[in-house]
């Protein structure tokens, strides 16, 4: 664990708003594989157009909702690290500045380690919808059913697939995120996968610092003001440390 370049603390100290956004590196310190992670069993057997794709769902809803189940088992069996714990205590730390989160993962580890604003942009596998998007919307505990009681379409997993646009209101809301941001953290993302991607950009040019939390190299460290070669799960921890110390000695 390194110690934390004064000018991020500084930032942070006046900051307003500061947002995260995440992606699949983060989930992947608790075990989570990531899609393009082949050897993983996960993604190994299965064609992602087939199983997680408007297309794939059109054919062959059952083969989804299967593979979805088993996206489900594998979250079920794993815990957010210490990476997320990090991003939640910095919320309470923080406070009266607001930490957004902003993720393209559809695990719902950010609520679980106590994050309290959290745009899941890519959706989550914690809930179910109605496919024609009726207005139908449900936890997903235990078996749901697969005609919607509203309108009678198919139900699906509430999650963005391969083929569909992000939910256009959800994503606006991101944007302004961005814009206001003092502060934005980019963390286990790499920084390819579009829309997502323009939010640091959006960051950088309306003001922000921006600085990308990433063990390895990525298109986002270009516009980085600082680019932390580190995991989140020894950064964040690491971070809050530091924070919670400023706060003291501006107490005293
Ligand atoms: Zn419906």
């Amino acid at each position: 664990m390194g110690n934390i370049e004064p000018n991020i603390l500084e930032r942070l100290r006046t900051a307003k708003r500061v947002v995260v956004l995440s992606g699949a590196g983060l989930s992947a310190e608790s075990g989570i594989p990531t899609f393009r992670d082949a050897t993983s069993s996960l993604w190994s057997n299965v064609d992602p157009m087939v199983v997680a794709s408007l297309d794939g769902f059109e054919r062959d809803p059952e083969r989804v909702w299967a593979w979805h189940e088993e996206v489900r088992k594998t979250f079920a069996g794993a815990r957010p690290n210490a990476g997320h714990e990090g991003i939640a205590l910095l919320e309470m730390l923080l406070q009266p500045a607001t930490v957004q989160v902003i993720t393209q993962n559809v695990d719902g580890f950010h609520q679980e380690a106590g994050s309290g604003k959290v745009l899941e942009i890519h959706g989550t596998t914690r809930r179910v919808r109605c496919h024609r998007r009726c207005g139908y919307v449900a936890n997903w505990v235990g078996d749901v059913p697969r005609k919607c009681p509203i309108c009678a379409a198919q139900v699906r997993p509430d999650v963005v697939w391969f083929g569909e646009s992000l939910d256009g209101m959800l994503f606006e809301v991101a944007e302004e995120a961005a814009e206001a941001a003092d502060v934005f953290f980019v963390v286990g993302t790499s920084g390819v996968v579009q829309p997502a991607a323009g939010l640091a950009t959006l960051a950088k040019n309306s003001g922000a610092l921006v600085v990308v939390v990433n063990p390895f190299e990525t298109p986002h460290s270009v516009i980085a003001d600082h680019a932390v070669r580190e995991s989140a799960s020894d950064f964040f921890p690491s971070l809050c440390k530091a924070v919670r110390s400023m706060r003291l000695r501006q107490v005293r």
